[in-house]
Parts: structure tokens; sequence; C-alpha cells
């Protein structure tokens, strides 16, 4: 029987599940293998009491978010977090970043009554153990078709670890740094192909943070090339507010 295989939404702006639907042909590579028996975005049936394979997409932001990533990891025998939301707590994990219980009023104004059970935006991985990842913002379609695949063949994760610049030196990049700008390449996950900088733009981290980086070095190069250590914190919290629960 083709493995059941689920596709969970978290707090999110479900953009990477949106990336699933546009993933076409490469979809269809994967789709005999499987047995896709619920879709949070595509699919108005209710997520079934038995599956395999959990993909699960977003940040935990809520109890009822912690409950179901508790379930998950009991009835799956894999789980896949997918997009910078669920490997790195991504954007979501910004609103940890000061006092997370302020933010509602600001946002809301005085006496809101908020959910209970909310929580400072945390990785999937600060609640449960995870088995596959893939990283970015939004993810690429044929990454998670790779890494899909892998599951369902039962080969390891394969993330890559190292960090980004070697790659934009094969692609004989100019280096933002060289040219005034802070790009985070230098301590962010490889394996986009260098994407933004090769597009014009300097990396802002979408990958998260590699585990091979020398941040400390980092730093001095950075402080080398004149940003300030508030300038750097600011740039790693866009895409790594909560990186001490992944690091
Ligand atoms: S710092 Fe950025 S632009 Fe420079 S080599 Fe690394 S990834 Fe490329
Ligand atoms: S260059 Fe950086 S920000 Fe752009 S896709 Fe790659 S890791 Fe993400």
């Amino acid at each position: 029987m083709a493995p059941r295989v689920v596709i969970i939404g978290l707090a999110s702006d479900f953009g990477c599940q949106v990336q699933v639907t546009n993933m076409e042909d490469h979809l269809l590579d994967v789709l005999g293998l499987m047995d896709l028996a619920y879709w949070q975005l595509a699919s108005s049936g209710h997520l079934p009491d038995e599956y395999d394979v959990a993909v699960i997409e977003g940040a935990v932001t809520t109890a009822e978010h912690v409950e179901t990533l508790r379930r998950a990891r009991q009835t799956a025998a894999v789980v896949i977090a997918l997009g910078s939301c669920a490997v790195t707590g991504g954007i979501p994990a910004l609103a940890g970043t000061a006092d997370f219980d302020s933010r509602y009023g600001v946002v809301y104004g005085d006496g809101v009554q908020v959910a209970p059970g909310r929580q400072s935006p945390m990785p999937i991985s600060s609640v449960i153990s995870v088995d596959y990842h893939v990283p970015g913002c939004p993810i690429d379609p044929s990454e998670f078709v790779g890494v899909l695949s892998r599951a369902l063949m039962g080969l390891k994760d394969n993330m890559p670890q190292d960090p980004m610049c070697a790659i934009c030196k094969t692609k004989e990049n100019v280096c933002f740094l060289d040219r005034g700008y802070a790009c985070l390449g230098l301590v962010t996950r490889t394996g986009c192909g260098a994407k933004c900088v090769s597009l014009g733009r300097p990396c802002s981290g979408c990958r998260g943070i590699s585990p091979e980086a020398n941040i400390a070095a980092a730093r001095t190069v950075y402080a080398d090339k004149g940003f300030s250590p508030l300038e750097l914190d600011r740039l790693f919290d866009l895409y790594n507010a909560a990186r001490e629960a992944v690091l």
C-alpha cells in the first residue's frame, strides 16, 4: 500500500503550500509513490487519524499547534518540516523578539481578548523531532520533491550544511560585502544556488544559519566592512530570530 501523506499548516501565510501547488509536472513524479490523504490548503476534508508521512508548514504559536505536532509525531513514521517558518521559526519568530504579550495591544488596541494558549513563535523542532527539512522562504518546489522522494524511499535527510559563499564564488558573483551591502551568505545554509545574490539582491538568510558557519569570524568580517552588531542582529532576526532554538 502506498504511504499516506498529509500536509498540515501551522502559523504561516501558506506560501510554501502554494509553492507545492506550483509543482505541476514535478508533483506527478512522486504522486504515484504516495496516497495524498490530506492537504490543508487544497482539500476540504479532515486530517485522518492514520498517516505515514506528515509534511508540516509554519511556526508553532499556540497550544493547539503543540498538540497537533505531538499527535503528528505519534502518528507519522516520518515528519518533514516545510519552509523557513517550520525549520527556523522564519518570519513569525520576529514577533517573539520583544515583549511578545505586548504586541497584541499594539496591533489590536488596549483590552483586547486574545486566544488562550498562544506562545512565542518557534520552529517545530522546538516541540518534536524532525526527520527531513526543506528550508527556504518560500521553498523551492523541486527541492521539496527531492526531499519527499528521499523520505518515501527511506533515504536519509541530506539538507545542505555549508554556508553559501562558496556557491556564490562559483557563479562569479561580485560580493555584496565588497560593494558595501550587508549579505548573510557568509553564515546562511547553502542549497538555493545563491538565488538572490545571482538576481542582484543580498542574501537575507531565509534558509537558516549554517551549522558550519563561524559566527564569531563572520561578525568580525561584518564589523571590518562597517556594519554594527545591532545592524547585523536585525538582519539575522528576519529569518532567524529563534536561532537559539535551532543552533
Ligand atoms: S557575502 Fe553574499 S555576495 Fe558575498 S560571496 Fe557570500 S553570498 Fe556572495
Ligand atoms: S540567497 Fe539567501 S535569502 Fe535568497 S533564497 Fe538563498 S538563502 Fe534565501
